[in-house]
C-alpha cells in the first residue's frame, strides 16, 4: 500500500460562475487525521464530496489509493469509504443493528458483526433491537459512525458531524472518533467550521477560502503563529475566549 491514501490533482467544482472547488491539489497521507476548517460557503463539503463522488468535479481528479475514483462503479467506491454528515440519516423505520448492517447487506456481503461494531463506538449491545427515535442525539450519531464503519472502510469522512450535538456529547465524542482512528488505523477528513476542534483533533489543519486550501499546518505550527493571516484570524477565535475566561475566574 502506498503511503498515500488520498490525491486531488487540480480538482475544481463550478456552479455557473461560482467555483466551489478551485484547482485543489492536495495529497494525504495514510493513516493521518486531517481537519477541514473554513466558513461555510468555503467548499469544504464540496470537497469531500469529491472523494465518494456525490459530487463528480468538473475538472480534475481524485485518487484513492492510486486509482482514479472515477473508475468502476461508485456503490464499490463507497463501500471503501465511511461517510457521515451532521443531519445523521438513519432510517426511521429499521432498528440500530438494521441500520449498521445495511450496507453489507446490499452488497451480499457477509452480515456485519453489529455486537463488535457497537462495542466500538461504545454504545451498550442492548441497543441493538431500538429505533432510531428512542436513542440521543449523541446515540445516533455513534451509530451513524458504526454503520458508516460496517463495510470495512479504511477512510472516514466526517462533515460537521457533531455539529447539531450539545458541547459535551461533541467534546467527548470527538475524542473517541479521534482513538478509534488510531486503532483502526484509519484516514480521517473532518470537516468543521470549530478551530479549536481542528487543533485538539488533527494531525493536519487546511484552512479552505473560496474553493481553496489557504493553509495547510500542523496544530502546533498554527499555535505559534503560522500557517498564514486565514489562519491565524481563525486561531484567535478560541484563543481570545480562552483568555477571557480565564481574566474572568482571575
Ligand atoms: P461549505 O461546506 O464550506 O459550507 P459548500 O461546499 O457547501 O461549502 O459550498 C461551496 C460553494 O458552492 C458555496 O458558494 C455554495 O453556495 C456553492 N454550492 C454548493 N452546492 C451547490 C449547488 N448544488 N448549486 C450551486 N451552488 C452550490
Ligand atoms: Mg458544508
Amino acid at each position: 500500500m502506498p503511503a498515500e491514501s488520498l490525491r486531488f490533482d487540480a480538482v475544481t467544482k463550478a456552479y455557473g460562475d461560482t467555483l466551489a472547488i478551485d484547482r485543489v491539489d492536495l495529497s494525504i497521507a495514510r493513516g493521518s487525521f486531517v481537519a477541514l476548517v473554513g466558513a461555510s460557503g468555503s467548499g469544504k463539503s464540496t470537497l469531500l464530496k469529491t472523494i465518494n463522488r456525490l459530487i463528480e468535479p468538473t475538472s480534475g481528479r481524485v485518487l484513492l489509493d492510486g486509482a482514479d475514483v472515477a473508475c468502476g462503479p461508485a456503490p464499490a467506491l463507497r463501500r471503501r469509504i465511511g461517510y457521515v454528515f451532521q443531519s445523521i440519516g438513519l432510517f426511521p423505520h429499521m432498528t440500530v443493528a438494521e441500520n449498521i448492517g445495511i450496507g453489507p447487506r446490499i452488497a451480499g456481503e457477509p452480515p456485519a458483526d453489529v455486537v463488535a461494531l457497537l462495542e466500538l463506538v461504545d454504545l451498550p449491545r442492548d441497543l441493538a433491537g431500538r429505533m432510531p427515535d428512542a436513542l440521543s442525539g449523541g446515540q445516533r450519531q455513534r451509530v451513524a459512525i458504526a454503520r458508516a464503519l460496517a463495510p470495512g472502510a479504511k477512510l472516514l469522512l466526517l462533515d460537521e458531524a457533531f455539529g447539531a450535538l450539545d458541547p459535551v456529547t461533541r467534546d467527548a465524542l470527538g475524542g473517541e472518533i479521534r482513538a478509534l482512528h488510531d486503532r483502526l488505523g484509519l484516514t480521517t477528513i473532518l470537516v468543521t467550521h470549530d478551530m479549536a476542534e481542528a487543533l485538539l483533533l488533527a494531525d493536519r489543519v487546511l484552512v479552505m477560502q473560496a474553493g481553496r486550501i489557504v493553509a495547510d499546518a500542523t496544530p502546533a505550527a498554527l499555535l505559534n503563529g503560522g500557517g498564514g493571516d486565514a489562519a491565524q484570524a481563525l486561531v484567535a477565535v478560541p484563543r481570545h475566549q480562552a483568555e477571557r475566561l480565564r481574566a474572568l475566574s482571575a
